[in-house]
């Protein structure tokens, strides 16, 4: 493993300094205005997409960019959406895909997931997502990606804290996808505030 730490201290004698500031702000203050929704893929960094400082975004990353869709069963997921949405008041949330997601193309290509029995079961929630890419053929990534992302703004839409600010017009979703090979971001036409 590279020492982390070393980026650490780079960080605490090249970086901080200049920051010094906003980490004083913030060392009281937490009010991001958007949640920021995105794949854990390591490639995707969403401040450095984004080009966000610290307190601009309060991010979730998951397996795929899931968002599974509300149960009454408690979950990270389900928590943090709705401390985002509800208590810190966010009033933008991205649902973030990108190019060569490996959950995307596990499913779209049919890997044999037996081994990760995990993930197999977490995938589930892009169930809807490969029904609605069905009509590109099989094996299409990319018409995925982008069915997955508009499939989550669906699931996202079905917890409670999202379909009430939705309704009292507070919040606006929007789908992305992220570029590796470009870095560019297209983006899904922005919904409205009344919802997807
Ligand atoms: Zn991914």
């Amino acid at each position: 493993m590279p020492d982390l730490m070393d980026g650490v201290a780079n960080f605490r004698r090249d970086v901080f300094p200049a920051k010094a500031g906003l980490f004083a702000r913030l060392a009281t203050e937490h009010r991001p205005a958007t949640l920021f929704i995105g794949c854990s893929d390591a490639r995707v960094v969403p401040e450095l997409i984004t080009q966000s400082e610290p307190g601009e975004l309060f991010v979730i990353r998951t397996a795929g960019n899931l968002v599974p869709a509300h149960s009454p069963t408690a979950d990270g997921t389900a928590a943090s959406i709705e401390y985002a949405v509800s208590v810190l008041g966010v009033t933008d949330v991205i649902v973030c895909g990108h190019s060569g997601c490996g959950a995307m193309t596990a499913l779209a290509e049919g890997h044999d997931l037996t081994g990760a029995p995990q993930v197999a079961t977490w995938l589930r929630h892009a169930d809807a997502s490969l029904a609605r890419a069905a009509t590109a053929g099989p094996g299409e990534v990319a018409a995925l990606v982008w069915a997955n992302v508009s499939a989550q703004l669906r699931n996202l839409a079905t917890h409670p804290s999202v379909a009430r600010a939705l309704a009292e017009r507070r919040l606006t979703l929007h789908g992305w996808v992220f570029d590796i090979a470009s870095g560019t971001v297209d983006r899904l036409e922005t919904l409205d505030r009344t919802g997807v």
